[in-house]
This record gives C-alpha cells, sequence and structure tokens, in this order.
C-alpha cells in the first residue's frame, strides 16, 4: 500500500479510521476496497470569500466547476470569512448576510450538501490551530514572493494592506487545504502560486515531523506494540508516511467573463449581472452594454470577437444561435438591440432555475443556515483527526504520559 494512501486509510473519519498497520498479505477483507482508496486520493478543497449575492462570473468560474466536481471527487467546500477579514477587517458588520446569500447562490445553483461537506471557516476553529503551527515554520521570503500579495496591495492602495493577517493568508490557505489533506485544489492559472506554496508548506512539515508520531505502534491491548527499532526496514518503510500530501492544483479553464462596461465583472466595478437578478434587471442592464466600437452605425459591420456581448454568447448561447450572431453581426445584418436581446434570453434561460431554487432558501433561510452548520460540524470531525495527528508529530499531543522520575 502507498504511503500516501496507508495515511489516508487511518486518518480520515468517512474511510474507516483505524489505525492498525494492516500488511500486504493480510487477508483481503482487512484490506481497504479499491473504491475507496480511490476516493481517499480524489479529495478537493475549494473556498470563497463571503461577498454576498454572486453574479454569473461567480457562475461560470468557479460555481459550475463545483457542481460537476462534486460527482467525482470527495469535497470541502468553505465560506472563507476569515479570508475576508485579510482585506476587510474595519467593517464585519455585513459578514453573516454576506454568507447567508452566498449560500443561497451555491444551493441554488446546485452545490449538494449530500454529496459534498459545506461549511463555514470560523465555525471550524481548528483551522485557526493549523495555521498558527505552520505559520511557525513558514519562511517569510515564501509569503513575500507570492505574486498577488504585491498586487492586491497594489491594488487595493484605499486600504491599509500593511497587516500580518494579510502577509500570511496563504499560511491560512495552506493551513485550509492540508487541514483536509486535500489531493486537489481547483484554481485558475493566477492562483497556482498559492498551491505551490501549500506544497512547499507541506513538504517542510513532513521534513522537520514525519517520523515523530510513529515512533511506537500500538499493538492489540496495547499489550503487542513495537518500537521502531524493533522493526524490519520494510515494515518501517511501510509505515513511514507524510503527514500531509502534497495537493495538486486542477487547473479551471475560466472563460472571460466580460462586465457590462466591457472589464472584467467584478460587483465593485458595478458592472456585474447576479444570479439572483430578476428578469427586467438582466434586461436594463444588458441594454447599454458597450460593443464592438467599430459599429457606430447600424449599417456598420462588426465582430463579436471585439465584443464584450459576443463573448456573453460564447458562454450562454448555443452553437447555432453563435453562428446567427457572426453572421448577422458582420453583415450588419442584426442591430446590437437584438442581439443583446438574444443573449439576454439565453442568460434568463439558465437564471430562471436557479431563482426557482433560490426561493425556497429566501422564504426560510434558517434551512440554508442548517446546511452550513451540519457541514461544519461535519468539517470540524474530519479536522479534529488531522489536528491530533499534527499535535502527535510534533511531540505536542494533549496526553503526555508524565514520567515519574527525570533523569539529570
Ligand atoms: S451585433 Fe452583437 S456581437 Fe456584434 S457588435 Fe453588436 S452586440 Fe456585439
Amino acid at each position: 500500500m502507498h504511503a500516501w494512501q496507508l495515511i489516508w486509510r487511518c486518518r480520515l473519519p468517512k474511510l474507516a479510521p483505524r489505525r492498525e498497520h494492516v500488511p500486504k498479505d493480510s487477508p483481503k477483507e482487512n484490506r481497504m476496497p479499491e473504491e475507496i482508496q480511490q476516493a481517499a486520493n480524489r479529495r478537493v478543497l475549494s473556498g470563497m470569500r463571503p461577498t454576498g449575492k454572486l453574479h454569473i462570473g461567480h457562475y461560470v468560474g468557479a460555481l459550475q466547476n463545483w457542481i460537476r466536481l462534486q460527482n467525482d471527487y470527495e469535497c470541502f467546500f468553505f465560506v472563507a470569512d476569515w479570508h475576508a477579514l485579510t482585506t476587510d477587517y474595519a467593517d464585519t458588520s455585513r459578514v453573516k448576510s454576506n454568507i447567508l446569500e452566498m449560500a443561497f447562490d451555491w444551493l441554488a445553483a446546485g452545490l449538494d450538501h449530500e454529496k459534498a461537506t459545506i461549511f463555514i471557516q470560523s465555525h471550524v476553529p481548528q483551522h485557526a490551530e493549523l495555521h498558527l503551527l505552520l505559520s511557525m515554520m513558514t519562511p517569510l521570503g515564501w509569503l513575500e514572493r507570492v505574486p498577488t500579495y504585491k498586487d492586491q496591495k497594489e491594488q487595493l492602495k484605499e486600504k491599509d494592506l500593511n497587516t500580518y493577517g494579510f502577509l500570511g493568508y496563504p499560511v491560512l490557505q495552506s493551513a485550509d487545504i492540508l487541514m483536509y489533506k486535500a489531493s486537489h485544489v481547483p484554481v485558475g492559472e493566477d492562483q497556482v502560486a498559492h498551491v505551490e506554496i501549500t506544497r512547499e508548506i507541506a513538504r517542510r512539515f513532513n521534513q522537520f515531523y514525519t517520523g515523530g508520531r510513529i515512533s511506537y505502534l500500538p499493538g492489540e491491548n496495547d499489550g503487542g506494540g513495537v518500537h521502531l527499532r524493533e522493526m524490519g526496514e520494510k515494515e518501517f518503510m511501510a509505515m513511514k508516511a507524510d503527514v500531509f500530501p502534497e495537493p495538486q492544483p486542477l487547473l479551471t479553464p475560466a472563460p472571460r467573463l466580460p462586465g457590462t462596461d466591457g472589464r472584467k465583472m467584478s460587483k465593485s466595478y458595478g458592472n456585474s449581472i447576479l444570479l439572483s437578478d430578476p428578469e427586467a434587471e438582466v434586461r436594463r442592464k444588458l441594454k447599454p452594454m458597450v460593443t464592438d466600437p467599430a459599429r457606430v452605425r447600424r449599417t456598420d459591420p462588426g465582430s463579436p470577437d471585439k465584443c464584450p456581448v459576443g463573448d456573453l454568447h460564447k458562454i450562454f448561447s448555443s452553437p447555432e444561435k453563435i453562428a446567427e450572431v457572426y453572421q448577422g453581426c458582420t453583415t450588419a445584418g442584426i442591430g446590437c438591440l437584438e442581439c443583446k436581446s438574444w443573449v439576454a434570453d439565453n442568460i434568463v434561460a439558465v437564471l430562471n432555475p436557479i431563482q426557482e431554487r433560490r426561493r425556497k432558501y429566501e422564504e426560510n433561510p434558517k434551512l440554508a443556515w442548517d446546511i452550513l452548520e451540519a457541514g461544519s460540524a461535519r468539517a470540524r470531525a474530519a479536522a479534529d483527526q488531522t489536528l491530533a495527528e499534527v499535535r502527535e508529530s510534533m511531540g505536542m499531543s494533549l496526553g503526555y504520559q508524565v514520567p515519574e522520575t527525570v533523569a539529570d
């Protein structure tokens, strides 16, 4: 059995959390079933900062992918409310309502709490402890080198980001990922560096601490335990598993989704179409949307490849409709208002069922909150196991057999 599989088998609550070492030649029924081994190696973790209602950019950029992943991986999706504090620490008045609004959108879009563990980061305080422990061994230079650190400081000049929390957010992110021993983290190209630093932190931790926790293997009733020095090399290697697996980035191609002003869709630019916008609002927002500047007059031909409305068609319209748009635009056969009304039809068709499902949670917000609470309890159970292993490997477990005497 591969070390990675061994560790997962021993430590994770959903995967028969027994601690005994099962030799390779033991009867088949004592070994971990193949399909569970595979599931153990396919765990995904991802989070979103609670910014309130989500827009269609969030949907096509992340949420749709999560909905697909929950069918193929064991998924942990979390509301990253502590991460929100790294840039928005001064005003926390809307954190709770933002969490709720985002949860409505997650569930309405199709996240399924029976397939995935959906939780709130701050409801699993174990993340804070792991963050602290990892921060002790993370070199400052690694954090200062993270590309988004300088970028964000540059972009958010109006905020004072000269804080300990902001510099350390990649460590918190690493704690989030490593807490659940995620094998994969869905990210865009610009976030690969964050997974890389997590891998480096995991490696550093494993180098320092793996081994300490397996100096003694408990036996039946603890009467037949084995010290490592009594083990053969082969058996030792079978047990010498890293505490943390190194997660892999799961590159998610995110289509470019422009806002109504042609820039990237963002609530802070005021150019977004929300998942919860009613049809009339969607049409109102799309009407003045910028188009190919070459189409000054109705009779001027244009190009959907130079037009943000064309980009929306590529995401929301059928191939037949896209062909119609190309034909009509490049020959000036259609007007931009008509073209926008087509894309509005297709966006509304996507939003209608989402809004239908959202209503259930809007009418009874406790339904969504209960799902988050239940998910947080599941996450805490998994986190407890990881933390116990971390403490043990660092020689800092809560239990201690106090010696009867202390040698000089
Ligand atoms: S016809 Fe459509 S794709 Fe062409 S410029 Fe107008 S809005 Fe853009």
